[in-house]
């Protein structure tokens, strides 16, 4: 993956791609900025393109270099995370059987960091640390790293990730470069979620809320494709004989216009996996595939049952759409597929 694939951030990338071209990487920067806009990405890119074999200032990708870094087995590249993290992944262990720390602590300066930049460099061009986020790191862990930041081996360069620079010890700061990352313009974003599969709808709503965040607003339309989704597995399982069920469920999703619309749009798509199974067997396949076990035991109801339920799904929608109250619509929908 290249630089040119970090949206919004052509300033920050502007300056460190200069200094690739240059030859004169700084030895000590401090990418500061919203969560979610690309420092982590920038960071990862930066020790790439420092060691790619292209050695056009950018990051190939592919070479062999690149690719060692991607999969995080580049000897002279070290990636420090929370001791937590790193213990999970099995790429550190906390001395003595300590439970490992949320942060960053100073053992992991001491024998990564400080360790690692005691050693020759093995292939690479430059050594490259990212500390990600560099603000997990406690005052003992950062003062433990400021001789580091003051006088750094040669050809090497740290790169301190973090969206809460103020939080870092005045010291550190005043030792890096900083490189400022800005929120992303929300059509960027909405534009990068529609590409990554959502809905228009929800990439808006989720871009809205994530405040120029790609991270966040990524993680809050999975959560809410993740709630629309259980929103039709609950339609599915509920009783044909439990009306005060279907109220709760009608009151629950038409809470919101957009919800509610949002749901009976994607209970269509359901429903036609359910006729296409009720028609054709179990070998079609499903484009929710993880419906499956729901819209097999509805397909058994055979497909006029399925036509109906999409034909009352189609009126609430119509409904929704002149202004109807939504928990009403979607109780006639649920009247209309059990009362038919
Ligand atoms: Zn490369």
């Amino acid at each position: 993956m290249p630089f040119a694939d970090v949206i919004g951030q052509d300033r920050a990338l502007g300056a460190l791609q200069a200094a690739l071209r240059r030859g004169s990487l700084h030895h000590a920067y401090l990418l500061a900025g919203p969560e979610g806009v690309g420092k982590g990405t920038t960071a990862r890119l930066l020790a790439q393109a420092a060691n790619c074999e292209a050695e056009d200032g950018d990051a190939c990708g592919a070479c062999p270099s690149c690719r060692k870094i991607a999969r995080g087995v580049h000897p002279d590249v070290l990636v420090v995370e929370p001791e937590r993290d790193m213990a999970k992944a099995g790429r550190w262990e906390p001395k003595g059987g300590r439970t490992p720390s949320r942060d960053i602590v100073v053992d992991q300066v001491r024998e990564l960091v400080d360790r690692r930049l005691s050693l020759r460099r093995f292939e690479g061009r430059r050594r490259v640390v990212i500390l990600d986020p560099a603000d997990a790191m406690n005052h003992a862990a950062q003062n433990a790293i400021l001789k580091t930041l003051e006088e750094p081996p040669p050809d090497t360069t740290l790169i301190l990730v973090s969206s809460s620079a103020d939080a870092l010890l005045a010291t550190v700061r005043s030792r890096c470069l900083r490189i400022p990352f800005a929120p992303l313009p929300e059509g960027m974003v909405v534009e990068r979620l529609v590409q990554a599969g959502r809905t228009p709808d929800e990439a808006r709503r989720a871009a809205e809320l994530a405040g120029g965040s790609l991270g966040k607003a990524l993680a809050r339309a999975e959560e809410e494709t993740r709630e629309l989704w259980s929103g039709v597995e609950e339609a599915a399982a509920l009783p044909a004989d439990d009306a005060r069920a279907w109220i709760e469920f009608a009151k629950g999703w038409g809470a919101s216009r957009e919800e509610a619309g949002e749901l009976c749009e994607l209970l269509l798509v359901w429903l036609r996996d359910v006729l296409a199974r009720a028609v054709a067997g179990p070998a079609v396949p499903l484009a929710l595939a993880d419906l499956a076990p729901a819209t097999d035991a509805a397909a058994r109801l055979g497909p006029a049952a399925a036509l109906h339920r999409a034909e009352s799904v189609k009126r609430a929608l119509r409904a929704l759409r002149q202004n109807a109250s939504p928990p009403l619509a979607l109780e006639r929908m649920l009247i209309g597929w059990f009362h038919g």
